[in-house]
């Protein structure tokens, strides 16, 4: 074999060298010609596409704190929570042990409190560890769960039409939601605040006049951001991930929402930063259908039993440390 290598590499060079040789023949006699180039030399059009859903045209919304209704007391806890597993006949978490798994409503694009980790593909954070509690206390096992995506603004409607046992996602207690839906105590204090990039001069909420402040649909942060700064453009999106690309592609100045979300924004990306005072407080609250008092009082129970053993501070330390809010665990009112 390795006799006839030199041979058929010398025969190959020679083929090469006579293709080479007809061709420069060919090209030089005419008879081969390569397109001329054409007179308008092509362009790369930057094409920067917008998320789909994004509006300009937002309507003046009324702030969350318009109102006052004492919006974080809740009910107060069993005196005894059911053994996990086996719930109170006819309760609604009852119902849930029947139908084999709670049903929660979040969003996968806010992280820190709920997202798809791109390795694994697991749903996690800090509202995920959240429902598995919930879900742990009713069946003995954090994951008979199951977890349906919605939006910002789909949140009251699922909970309305009874599309979801529960919301965990971030959602703020306001006497406008109470009215609607029922809430658990808060388990959460966020502020609003604003997000920019480094290079950019927006340093609080005066210097958004006249420029583009992004904010998702059905969110207490228009509002709040209209009431403040009502020179202010918002332009609204169906998530805050679809807040951050517009951020990017330089088609918003900056995105306002609670710290708790801007944090997880910034986090994936190194050039925006929060920057401002607090705009205003927000008590998250796990939404629940309107009328089911005996979840509330569970959730409530749950609820203290995290902040109680330990749990909630891991909780914290795991996802939001990076936050360092300072507030800790809500102090807790009951109505009766
Ligand atoms: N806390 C705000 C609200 O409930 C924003 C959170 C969110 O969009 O998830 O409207």
């Amino acid at each position: 074999m390795t006799t006839h290598a030199p041979t058929t590499s010398a025969s190959r060079r020679r083929a090469v060298m006579l293709f080479v040789l007809v061709a420069t023949v060919l090209v030089a006699a005419g008879c081969v010609r390569f397109p001329a180039p054409e007179n308008n030399p092509p362009t790369a059009a930057a094409v920067v596409p917008t998320p789909p859903g994004v509006a300009t045209d937002v309507p003046v919304e009324t702030p969350p704190n318009a109102e006052t209704c004492d919006a974080t007391e809740s009910l107060r806890p069993p005196a005894q929570m059911p053994v996990p597993g086996r719930m109170p006949p006819r309760s609604s978490m009852a119902d849930i042990v029947a139908h084999g798994r709670l049903i929660v409503g979040l969003d996968i694009g806010s992280n820190l409190f709920s997202f798809r980790d791109p390795i694994t593909g697991d749903i996690q954070g800090f509202d995920v560890d959240l429902a598995r509690e919930i879900t742990r206390a009713i069946f003995g096992d954090p994951n008979r769960v199951e977890f349906r995506v919605l939006s910002s603004a789909e949140r009251i409607d699922a909970l309305r039409a009874a599309e979801v046992d529960v919301v965990v996602k971030t959602m703020s207690i306001t006497c406008e939601r109470r009215r609607q839906i029922a809430f658990s105590a808060p388990y959460y204090i966020a502020s609003q605040r604003i997000l920019a990039l480094r290079n950019s001069p927006i340093q609080g909420p005066s210097q958004l006049a006249g420029r583009n402040v992004c904010a998702a649909r059905g969110t207490t942060s228009i509002g709040r951001i209209q009431s403040i700064e009502p020179r202010a453009q918002v332009v609204t999106t169906t998530t805050w991930a679809d807040c951050l690309v517009l951020l990017q592609q330089g088609q918003v100045d900056a995105v306002t929402t609670d710290d708790a979300i801007l944090a997880g924004l910034a986090a994936q990306d190194p050039w925006a930063q929060v920057v401002g005072p607090s705009l205003g407080e927000e008590y998250y609250g796990v939404g629940i259908p309107p009328g089911k008092d005996d979840m509330v009082r569970f959730v409530n129970g749950v609820l203290e039993r995290i902040r109680n053993d330990g749990t909630w501070w891991r909780m914290y330390d795991r996802w939001l440390s990076i936050l360092d809010s300072g507030y800790g665990p809500p102090q807790v009112i009951y109505r009766d």
